[in-house]
């Protein structure tokens, strides 16, 4: 059975194989979920976030801060 419960602040957990940053495909790191304006939902590493971040790219309030959990 699936869980088809859906909210936005689920921690969502990457397996080790699939832990590759989007951007640099930097491996075995810990990633972060970036909203990126232009290309959705990414898996990247704290690096490329901030670099992302600093260009702007990213949707803002995508950092937990929903407010809709709390
Ligand atoms: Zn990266």
């Amino acid at each position: 059975m699936k869980k088809s419960k859906t909210s936005c602040c689920d921690v969502r957990i990457v397996p080790e194989e699939e832990s590759k940053c989007a951007i640099c495909n930097k491996s075995g790191i810990s990633l972060l979920e970036a909203n990126h304006k232009e290309l959705g939902y990414l898996m990247v590493c704290q690096e490329c976030w901030k670099k992302l971040s600093e260009q702007n790219m990213l949707v803002s309030g995508s950092s937990g801060s929903c407010g809709c959990c709390s």
